[in-house]
């Protein structure tokens, strides 16, 4: 049991769907004790028989990142019901709709701040407000998407957040690297699930990346969950402020592949669907 005695809180479950269950399923697996938030009253109800799944029916708290009263409230939860925590699971991502398609240039600051505050600013408020009670070898786990360094169609305002996401890590790694804390990020491949619902032409995304991926198969929460425990984990206790791939190999690619029909005419390796 590869989490055995280790107890720690994750953000951003909204269903089974979700990243962070997968990522929340493989440390349970492994013998983790876990605490989970949701967002609003709304998502109360949805989650607490996935808190009782996960053995954590007792350690439902409420966490609108958006608010710094209920990060605070949070952490006087965790410390009252589990003590110290040894692990963070932050995956949250929000853009308001304009953010996800159409222009780039046409994105309003509104937008934009709303973005950054919730998918890049609450990692860093997170780690600062739970640090008391982190423990000395503690492990944070964020998440990413190749969107943030380079462009993809549609991603637009979240790849500007995810950009900022992956070198919020990088400082936090160094920065908390004294403390004995490791900062890490996967940067997932394409996944349905409820936030990439919102992406314009997601599925076309999905498509593309299982054509040309080099596994030539999409990730599933369960690869990007058992990823997750390894970097929430002691297996990994020299990895920090890194940006880990679980995405089928995809962001080696530099061009697709190229196929040649009979007549020696090429064409990309692609099935031409939509
Ligand atoms: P998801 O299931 O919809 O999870 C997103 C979570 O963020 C939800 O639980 C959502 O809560 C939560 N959230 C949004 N605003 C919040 C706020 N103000 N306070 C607290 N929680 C808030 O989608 P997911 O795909 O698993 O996303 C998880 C992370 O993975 C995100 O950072 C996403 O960018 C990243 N990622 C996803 C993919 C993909 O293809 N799916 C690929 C790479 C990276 P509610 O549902 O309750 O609103």
């Amino acid at each position: 049991m590869i989490m055995k005695g280790k107890k720690g809180v994750i953000l951003g479950i909204a269903n089974k769907k979700s990243i962070a269950y997968g990522i929340a399923k493989a440390c349970q697996e492994q013998g983790a004790e876990m605490a989970i938030t949701f967002l609003n009253e709304r998502f109360e109800k949805k989650l607490a028989p996935i808190a009782e799944d996960l053995d954590c029916g007792a350690r439902l708290y409420p966490c609108d990142v958006s608010n710094p009263e209920e990060i605070k409230a949070l952490k006087v939860s965790l410390e009252k019901d589990m003590g110290q925590i040894d692990f963070i699971v932050h995956s949250i991502a929000f853009a308001p709709k304009e953010g996800l398609s159409g222009r780039f240039i046409d994105i309003g600051k509104d937008a934009f701040d709303v973005a950054m505050n919730i998918s890049v600013y609450s990692l860093i408020e997170i780690v600062r407000e739970l640090k008391p009670i982190l423990s000395n070898k503690a492990s944070v786990l964020t998440l990413s998407y190749y969107g943030g360094v380079k462009y993809i169609p549609n991603y637009n305002l979240m790849g500007v957040a995810k950009a900022a996401l992956e070198m919020t890590v990088k400082y936090l790694a160094e920065d908390l690297g004294k403390d004995g804390i490791r900062v890490n990020a996967i940067s997932a491949g394409p996944i349905k699930t409820l936030a990439a619902a919102g992406i314009g032409d997601f599925g076309f995304m999905l498509k593309w990346n299982k054509a040309h991926a080099p596994l030539k198969e999409n990730v599933t929460i369960e690869q990007v969950g058992n990823s997750g425990m390894y970097l929430l984990s002691d297996l990994s206790s020299g990895v920090t402020g890194e940006i880990h791939y679980v995405d089928g190999g995809y962001n080696l690619m530099g061009m697709p592949a190229v196929e040649f029909d009979e007549a020696g005419k090429p064409h990309i390796a692609w099935n031409g669907e939509k």
